[in-house]
């Protein structure tokens, strides 16, 4: 790996415009003066780059006075920034999408790059990150929703507890583009009109796009907020929002169920371990029954998603898969151990 100590020998590279000639008079640009020159810090070393600003030679030209730059070094820096734009989201995409801690990425600068930064630095790069981000996700949601029919979106407020600001998430469901997240601290139909179904309408209406539906929770607020910014736009109450709300009974019955479980084996556990731990070195059938332990140990806290996944019945079943092989263990001869160690 590079070393990006500034005392050490850096590389130069210099910029020149893209365009060659005049588009005037196709006289060849001539070298005018510095545009920029930088020390930028990329993952692969520090660079010394300098980007050359040219103009047209020719004293009548009317495009004479016109300063041509190159794209290509404009693309690589952030305005008052040393960090290249490329390091800036090599670091964002560990944090965003690898989930690399805050230590995390201050060590990979530090120690594999060998970079001096604070870990304050570290945030504030991430914030840059963000920003770049946003600013590109504008076209990123024109480019998809241009190739679509029409736009359906799902529309869903979170809110951590009562009284705090609510999140409402947008999404178009087609394209699974995220068109919307506002912070609302009022969640009212007047709130949800304004800040989210207005803008909503005028990208809409700037990619000619017609409305195909609205997926809710069918909140009262969002129901007459599209009553009323969409009118005549069918609007269709979430799947799996109703069938979580219609699963609560069970979902809270196979709760209860696997607390029951786990209650009674976590008790009988130390007592079988014991048991096990009595049973001499030598016996071939001490580590077998350690092992059903450890199974027995692994299995009870297995977890549920509502509406489906009941971890209680999950925690059953994988109980009565033992119960089955301890039984088959039985049979083939092991009867003294299973009987003493039977909880
Ligand atoms: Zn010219």
């Amino acid at each position: 790996m590079p070393h990006l100590k500034k005392s050490e020998t850096v590389l130069k590279t210099t910029y020149r415009p893209e365009q060659r000639s005049c588009p005037i008079c196709r006289s060849v640009l001539k070298r005018d003066h510095i545009l920029w020159r930088k020390y930028m810090l990329f993952s692969t070393g520090a660079q010394v780059v300098t980007s050359w600003a040219y103009r047209c030679p020719q004293a009548d030209c009317p495009e004479n006075a016109r300063v041509y730059r190159s794209a290509a070094a404009e693309k690589l820096h952030l305005r008052q920034r040393r960090f290249s734009r490329e390091l800036v989201v090599r670091l964002g995409y560990r944090r965003l999408w690898q989930h690399d801690t805050l230590d995390e990425l201050h060590a990979w600068l530090t120690q594999e790059l060998q970079l001096m930064i604070c870990r304050r630095e570290v945030a504030n790069l991430l914030l840059d990150f963000l920003a770049l981000l946003a600013a590109a996700q504008p076209a990123r949601i024109r480019t998809q929703l241009s190739r679509l029919p029409g736009l359906l979106i799902a529309i869903d407020g979170m809110q951590p507890e009562k009284g705090n600001d609510c999140l409402y998430i947008v999404r178009e469901l087609q394209s699974r583009v995220t068109l919307l997240a506002v912070n609302l601290v009022d969640s009212s139909e007047d709130a949800l009109c304004e800040h989210i179904f207005a803008p909503l309408q005028s990208l809409a209406q700037e990619l000619r796009l017609p409305w195909q539906g609205v997926v809710s929770d069918a909140q009262e607020s969002i129901r007459l907020a599209v009553a009323q910014s969409m009118p005549g736009v069918p609007h269709q109450a979430c799947q799996s929002h109703c069938l979580r709300a219609a699963g609560q009974l069970t979902f809270e019955a196979d709760r209860a169920m696997k607390k029951q479980l786990k209650a009674a084996f976590r008790q009988a556990l130390p007592r079988l371990r014991h048991r096990i731990e009595a049973i001499p070195p030598t016996d071939p059938f001490r580590s077998v029954l350690w092992d059903y332990t450890t199974a027995l140990q692994s299995v009870l806290p297995e977890g549920g998603v509502a509406p489906f996944e009941l971890g209680g019945l999950r925690v059953f079943e994988a109980l009565a898969d033992l119960e089955a092989a301890v039984l088959r263990c039985q049979k083939k001869g092991i009867t003294s151990c299973y009987a003493a160690c039977s909880p």
